[in-house]
Parts: structure tokens; sequence; C-alpha cells
């Protein structure tokens, strides 16, 4: 970019929520601009996020599989080795060639990427600390903040990313650790407990709630959860809190204390995985230089069209509102540009569904128990097991349940909730049944391919209005 250029929409992000932005930006004709500081494009998602934990949890499940479940499968093996380095190195592979996949996109449609770290100079001006030294200025008509997330560090541990990590560490451990304690039992901290376990690491999982699975995950699938997961060997720590820890050794000590008060232990490990949530990050982008305050949270606060009280400055995913998910960042990226090109856009933040890529995966999207109970709406409830399911049962794989919930006058459906083989694809009938307004007995009365997992999603709509038949 040259000193003056003016662009119609100039972007500080190049995540999932920036790079979609940018795409769809150039897609309508805007000259557009991604500021993106990391060298690659992607964001976390990419990089660090979804896609390197995606790939060491499809491998190491492979691994898993290949060493305790294949005699009785009639598949005789020999020796089976790990080579970590050949896994991460399939892991690089994956990122690298989406990340490269989405600089193709932005020359397809006429984005400019600009490599650096960018700050507010004034209210339309971005100032560029270039990657390869430098420095330039891009003119934004409009701005759109999408500087992402980053994790929330835990008092008192200094993360090294070798001995204290974070998910970014957890990618990328060059061995096999003999112990690991996981504080926080959400979704990053289950994903790679799983990861680790499986390779042959001694997990134990620290959670201050009394159920694990972070924000909006059912309880009763929690526990369903919870149980296969210890079967697999991971240890469980529920309603306990980390009091401090102490890296100055070779190993880690994490004190930890019954969440109510109570009996103190010391948990040795050689890794300690932080894994407490995610906050916005905004450092560096010079929001005082425009006035920009963030709320409580660390979140740039946003009106219903993600606009600042500066009109044509906008926010869109993790460091903004709403859950920190790639899917709910894409989506906010094509309606903030819808916004500044038809002056509408829309999200269904009632319909953004969550997925778990542990074995089985947990998904759900809409309400739980017991967000209904709060909001005091009447529901019933059905469910199906995948032992009743034909297909799970030939796969032997056949742990988990789908479980519906409907008005218990109405039968719209308000939740679904699995833990399954497969749920994160099969949730995506339960998003278009909740988008459609769909109820309960719509979803019993069409038909599903047999033998497959989904007829276990159809058994449980079918248990939510009237009776299943397989159960
Ligand atoms: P980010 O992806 O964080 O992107 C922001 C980008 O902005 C970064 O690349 C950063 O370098 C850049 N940036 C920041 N400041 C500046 C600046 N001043 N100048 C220039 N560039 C800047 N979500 C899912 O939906 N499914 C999953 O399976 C999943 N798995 C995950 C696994 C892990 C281990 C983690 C950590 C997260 C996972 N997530 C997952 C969450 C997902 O990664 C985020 O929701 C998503 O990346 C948010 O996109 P974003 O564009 O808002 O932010
Ligand atoms: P999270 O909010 O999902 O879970 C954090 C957990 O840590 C909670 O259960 C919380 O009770 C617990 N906790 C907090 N402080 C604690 C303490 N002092 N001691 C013990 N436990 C404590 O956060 P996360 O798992 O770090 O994930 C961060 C974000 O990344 C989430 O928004 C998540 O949606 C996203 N993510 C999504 C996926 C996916 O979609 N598959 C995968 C990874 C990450």
């Amino acid at each position: 970019a040259t000193e003056t250029e003016e662009k119609d929409l100039v972007i500080i992000g190049g995540g999932v929520a920036g790079y979609v932005a940018a795409i769809k930006a150039g897609q309508e004709g805007l000259k557009v601009a991604c500021i993106e500081k990391r060298g690659t494009l992607g964001g976390t998602c990419l990089n660090v996020g979804c896609i390197p934990s995606k790939s060491l949890l499809n491998n190491s499940h492979l691994y898993h599989q290949i060493l305790h479940d294949t005699k009785n499968r009639g598949i005789e093996v020999g020796d089976v080795k790990l080579n970590l380095k050949q896994m991460m190195k399939a892991k690089e592979t994956s990122v690298n060639g989406l990340t490269k996949g989405i600089e193709f996109l932005f020359k397809k449609n006429n984005v400019e990427y600009i490599k650096g770290t960018g700050a507010f100079a004034d209210e339309h001006t971005v100032q560029v600390n270039l990657t390869e030294g430098g420095e330039t200025s891009v003119r934004g008509k409009n701005i759109l903040i999408a500087t992402g997330s980053e994790a929330t560090p835990f008092p008192g541990l200094t993360i090294d990313e070798k001995k204290v990590i974070t998910s970014t560490g957890a990618i990328a451990l060059e061995t096999v650790p003999k112990k690991m304690v996981v504080i926080g039992g959400g979704i990053i901290g289950l994903e790679m407990a799983s990861v680790w376990s499986r390779l042959g690491a001694e997990v134990t999982v620290v959670e201050f709630l009394g159920q694990i699975g972070g924000p909006g995950m059912d309880a009763e699938i929690s526990k369903n959860i919870q149980k296969t997961l210890g079967k697999q060997g991971i240890k469980f720590k529920l309603n306990t809190k980390v009091m401090e820890g102490d890296d100055s050794g070779s190993d880690v000590k994490i004190k930890v204390e019954a969440a109510k008060g109570g009996k103190e232990e010391t948990l040795d490990a050689d890794v300690v995985l932080v894994a407490i949530g995610r906050r916005p990050y905004t450092a560096g982008l010079g929001l005082e230089n425009i006035g920009l305050e963030t709320d409580n949270r660390g979140r740039i606060v946003i009106d219903q069209e993600y606009r600042t009280k500066i009109p044509h400055i906008r926010v869109i995913g993790d460091v903004t509102f709403g859950p920190m998910l790639a899917h709910k960042a894409e989506e906010e990226a094509v309606a903030a540009i819808e916004f500044i090109t038809k002056n509408y856009g829309h999200v269904n933040y009632g319909a953004i569904p969550s997925v778990m890529y542990t074995h089985p995966e947990v998904a759900w999207v809409g309400q739980n128990e017991a967000e209904l109970k709060e909001a005091g709406v009447k529901y019933k409830v059905g469910s199906f097991p995948f032992s009743a399911n034909s297909r799970a049962k030939t796969n032997l794989d056949s742990d988990g349940m789908v479980k519906f919930l409907a008005d218990a006058e109405t039968d719209r459906i308000l939740g679904i909730h699995i833990v399954g083989p497969n749920a994160g694809e099969m949730i995506a009938e339960g998003v278009l049944a909740l988008e459609y307004g769909a109820s309960s007995e719509d979803v019993a009365r069409t038909s599903h391919a047999h033998p497959t997992l989904a007829e276990a999603f159809k058994e449980a709509a079918m248990a939510t209005h009237g009776k299943a038949i397989h159960y």
C-alpha cells in the first residue's frame, strides 16, 4: 500500500473473522486490504487452533485404536510404534496447505494482503509496522477489527510452552509427557487431554465446576462423556480449584483444594496445560488513539450491526461478544460486510452449534436442560442411545446418545444434544431443524437412510413426540 491510498475497507487481523470478511468484501467489489502480523493467514483457528488440534485428534485416535481396538475386529497388527515427529509433520502439512489456500483466495478476490502489525493512528488511518521492516499506513472508509483472542494465563505460572503450556504448546510437544495436569476441563482441556492420553501420558484434568465440557454442555451429556473419557484413562478432579503452581523445579507442582474449601493436595506433573478460557486480544492496537474502550472482560463494545461508537469501525469474532468459535466468526464476517454494502445482515446466535472433537464427539445446538429450567420453559425430552443403533453396533462404536428437547406444548425443537460417533457432522441436521423452526415430529417423519448413525437422530425425535421404534 502506498502512503495515502484509501480503501473501502481495511481489516485488522487475518483470522477466520478477518479473512472471511476480506474475501466476501472482495466478492462484493469493495477495495479491501487485510493486515495480518502472524506471517500466515487463518489466525488462531488454522495455525494453532481448530485445524492442528483436529489433525492430532484424528491421528492419535487412529494410533490408540490400532493399539487397543483391532483384535476383536479380526485385524492382527504387529509392532505398533508412535512416530511423534511424523505426526507433527502431518499436522503441519494440513495447516500449511490450508493457510496457503487462503492466500490464493485473497488473490482470486482482489484482496490486498499486508503483512505487519496494524495500529490506529486516527479514526480512518491504520499505521502498519511491516513484518519485513519499515512502515506504511492505509486509510479506510470502513475499518473492521478482527484481532481475535489469546489464552487466559494462570496467575503465578509462567507460560514457557514447554513445561507450562497453553494449547499452542499442547499441539507442538516434542515428546509425550509422563504426567500431565490440565487446568480447566473445558473444550481445549478435554481435546488436548484426549490427544496426550491416547499417546501414552497419564493425564489428570482439574475442573473448578461440578461438570466437564465448559459453558453450554448439557449436564447429562457431560456425565456421559466423562464416563467414557474416564474409561479411556483420563482422570478427573471436579469441584476442585487450583490454588497455586510452582514451576521453579524440573517438574511442576500444582496445589489444589476442594472448590468449597477443605482438603488440599499437591499434584506433580512434567507438563501443565493451562486451559481456563481465552480472552479478547487488543494489545498494541492503539484503541486509545481513537477513544475506543473495552468492557470489564476486554471485549470491544459494539451494537447489533457490529459498529463501535465510531460507526465506520466495526468489530467481529473472538475479540467481541459471543462464543469464541470459528464458524460464529465466519457468520459475523459475512453479516458485517452485508451491513456495509447493503445495510442489512443477520446472524442467528440461537443456532450456532458447538462441537467437542473427543472420541466419541459431543455436539449440541440450542438450549440445554438447565437453561430451559432457569428460563421456566416447559419442555419434553426424547433420547435414544447409540447402543440401539444398528450402524453404531456394527462399527463396534456405540457409546453415547442423542437427546432432543422440545417445547411441551408446541413440540418446537429447543435444543439437541449428542454424544456419540460423528456427532459433529450429525448436529448439522439439528442446526437446520432449529433454523427452520422444526418440531420434533417434523424430524421424526423424515426418512433417514438405513443403516446410518443418523437414524439415532430420527429415533430421538420420535421418542420426543411419541415412541422410538428400536428402543
Ligand atoms: P483469530 O483466529 O485469533 O485471528 C486474529 C488474527 O489477528 C491473528 O492471526 C492475529 O495474529 C491477528 N492480529 C491481532 N492483532 C493484530 C494487529 N494489531 N495487526 C495485525 N494482525 C493482528 N473453534 C471452532 O469453531 N472449532 C474448533 O474446533 C476450534 N478449535 C480450537 C482449538 C484451539 C486449540 C483453540 C485455541 C481455539 C479453537 N477454536 C475452535 C476457536 C477458534 O480458533 C476461534 O474462535 C477463531 O480463530 C476466532 O477467529 P478470529 O478471526 O476472531 O480470531
Ligand atoms: P472454556 O471456557 O471452554 O473452559 C474453561 C474451563 O476451565 C471451564 O470449565 C472453567 O470452569 C474451568 N476453569 C476456569 N478457571 C479454573 C481454575 N482456576 N481451576 C480449574 N478450572 C478452571 O475455555 P477453553 O477450553 O480454554 O477454550 C477457550 C475457547 O476456545 C472456548 O471459547 C472454546 O469454545 C474455544 N474452542 C473451541 C473448540 C471447539 O469448538 N472444538 C476447541 C477448542 C477451543
